[in-house]
């Protein structure tokens, strides 16, 4: 186990001799996450393997979470309604997409020594607002769990919970490290 400094934002941070796997937050500015796994290789000598975005279900903002006196805020942003959820998640990614930002993105899955297994490069885009779990888009789509809504959206109902949920497609993080 590493500890460090908590303005690093990290959640989690288990290493171990051979290989690991840590979790950094979106409080850092984007590309913070090359720096940050540059300095984790520096205090632990583990050179990095991959970086992967991670997406945000947004579930937490969920109604069920705030009981009956939520925040003018959440008011705002259709008071944690599964259906508000479910347009906001899109309406991140979209605006990612056309912006480059990260509004749905919530941080990174470092790999760090030796990982004997392939490591996924594609960040899942299409995480379930329901139960927070991610697929893969080339897995979606070969798997026709795809289809039109309202002729311009694609969606897709979870393979875990049934939610229905918008569909992104995944975009691969450049470069991958060696
Ligand atoms: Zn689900």
């Amino acid at each position: 186990m590493v500890t460090l400094p908590w303005w690093k934002s990290l959640r989690e941070c288990n290493i171990s001799a051979r290989s690991s796997a840590v979790t950094g937050f979106q409080s850092c500015r984007v590309g913070a996450s090359d720096a940050l796994a540059a300095e984790i290789t520096n205090v632990t000598g583990l050179k990095l393997a991959g970086i992967r975005d991670l997406y945000s279900s947004f579930e937490y903002l969920n109604r069920y979470y705030f009981g009956a006196h939520t925040s003018w805020r959440l008011r705002l942003m259709g008071n944690g309604s599964r259906r508000s959820i479910t347009v906001l998640s899109y309406a991140t990614r979209l605006f990612d997409r056309v912006f480059g930002t990260r509004t749905s993105a919530y941080g990174w899955a470092f790999y760090f020594g030796n990982i004997e297994e392939a490591i996924e490069p594609a960040s899942w885009s299409n995480v379930c607002v329901g139960c927070g779990c991610g697929s893969p888009a080339p897995w979606l789509l070969a798997t026709n769990a795809v289809r039109r809504y309202l002729l311009f959206f694609k969606v897709y109902n979870c393979p875990k919970c049934g939610t229905p949920n918008f569909f992104t497609s995944d975009e691969q993080r450049s470069p991958q490290p060696i």
